[in-house]
């Protein structure tokens, strides 16, 4: 049994409303009946490692649309974390979800939820993964996905996805800012379901990512998760996923929520340093790291809360600095993320030079979508191959230079 609540008025609806927001504006939770709720994690033991293991605490009671999703490696990075200087660091490797993002972990659920509503399309606007994610979960249950992508700033792999798995896909002349206010218009005139994160059921399956961190550390929590943030819906879901296993018991804490923006897209760094209650939204928001590239966060309110009532903080890294922790991320440790993933080791770095989080904490860093997603910013940032003659003495050239 759950219900959806508005943060700001309190206001409930039920689960068989097509809503997204409060009448009042604010962003829908959804509340579970917990006192009534009992998971055995020695039982858990023997599930599937999909994000339906935790389905006691998922708002889905039927077949749920399923291509295995979650169950992702939790790395333990001892490389990575000497360079950086922390005593523990786990990377949890999302984008081995699978179409290569933790997208997956919401649109699972989103999709089901759409399915049971009764809708008959999909649509979603989005910096490239969530359209790669719903064009699947489209596809897998047979209805329509319509999805709105920023002309020109969407990562190549992700549209390849989207195109081919059938979604129709539209470039708009705009930033996703833009493509967001468009696609809830059109949601709303047309009765499409809109399975963008203001969708709170998006974010249930996306809690599931904080469950199985507790679950990989062998019922721990760890004093840091540090992740990118975009839209603000990933950092808000993992957080829930900590605080429902500490309101059930299997737990006693949670972790200092570390939120990450680029230098140009970071509404939410700048609210979180000045104190303020909401953010100024960016309007020509900017970085490589294009799933990031977000201006004006559509859960900033509930974001601003997970990392202030968690006692975590937010930083900004340049786009520099995310190459280079993409590269240590991909050299130390064999972990392939694209640029907005890189922002978490990148982001835990500065934090730690800064003196904010300790050399003796135990630190999670999310990276939240694979390598191949962008393969022209990896050209971009490399060098090219080595073009040589088809003769042994060429190669050897090569490989022993004098
Ligand atoms: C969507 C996405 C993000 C941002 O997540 P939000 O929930 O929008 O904050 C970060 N990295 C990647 C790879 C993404 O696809
Ligand atoms: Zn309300």
């Amino acid at each position: 049994m759950y219900n959806l609540e508005c943060i700001d008025c309190g206001n409930k609806y039920s689960k068989s409303d097509v809503v997204y927001t409060c009448k009042c504006g604010g962003l829908l939770d959804i509340i579970y009946d917990y006192a009534n709720i009992n998971i055995d994690m020695e039982k858990l033991k023997y599930e599937p490692p999909t994000v339906w293991k935790y389905r006691d605490l998922l708002p889905i009671t039927g077949n749920p649309v399923t291509i295995y999703e979650g169950g992702t490696p939790l790395y333990r990075c001892d490389r990575l974390a000497e360079k950086i200087g922390v005593k523990e660091l786990y990377v949890k490797h999302e984008g081995l979800n699978p179409t290569g993002s933790f997208k997956d972990r919401g649109m699972t659920v989103g999709v089901s939820k759409a399915i049971e509503l009764g809708m008959k399309t999909v649509a979603c606007a989005s910096t490239g993964n969530t359209s790669a994610s719903l064009a699947i979960y489209g596809a897998k249950a047979g209805i329509p996905a319509i999805v709105l992508l920023p002309e020109g700033k969407v990562a190549m792999g992700k549209v390849a996805q989207a195109l081919m798995h059938g979604a129709k896909v539209l470039s708009i002349r705009g930033n996703f800012d833009e493509a967001l206010a468009l696609v809830r218009t059109l949601c709303d005139q047309e009765k499409f379901y809109l399975l963008n994160s203001i969708n709170p059921y998006r974010l249930e399956g996306q809690k599931t990512i904080g469950f199985e961190i507790v679950d990989q550390l062998g019922l721990k929590v760890p004093d840091r998760v540090v992740l990118p943030v975009g839209n603000a819906g990933n950092i808000t879901a993992i957080y829930k996923g900590f605080k429902e296993f500490r309101e059930l018991k299997i737990t006693d804490t949670v972790p200092k929520m570390c939120g990450i923006q680029a230098e140009g897209a970071s509404p939410i760094v700048q609210a979180i340093k000045s104190g303020a209650e909401s953010i100024i939204p960016e309007s020509n928001p900017e970085t490589i790291a294009t799933a990031i590239r977000i201006g004006d966060p559509v859960n900033a309110k509930k974001a601003l809360n997970a990392i202030r009532e968690s006692e975590g903080t937010a930083e900004t890294v340049t786009d520099e600095e995310l190459v280079q922790a993409q590269r240590d991320l991909a050299q130390l440790e064999g972990i392939g993320v694209e640029p907005a993933s890189a922002t978490s080791v990148a982001g835990l770095r500065k934090l730690v030079e800064a003196g904010v989080i300790g050399s003796e904490e135990t630190v999670v860093c999310v990276t939240t979508g694979h390598l191949l997603k962008d393969p022209q910013e990896v050209i971009d940032a490399c060098d090219r191959p080595i073009l040589v003659d088809a003769t042994i003495e060429a190669i050897r050239d090569v490989v022993f230079p004098k």
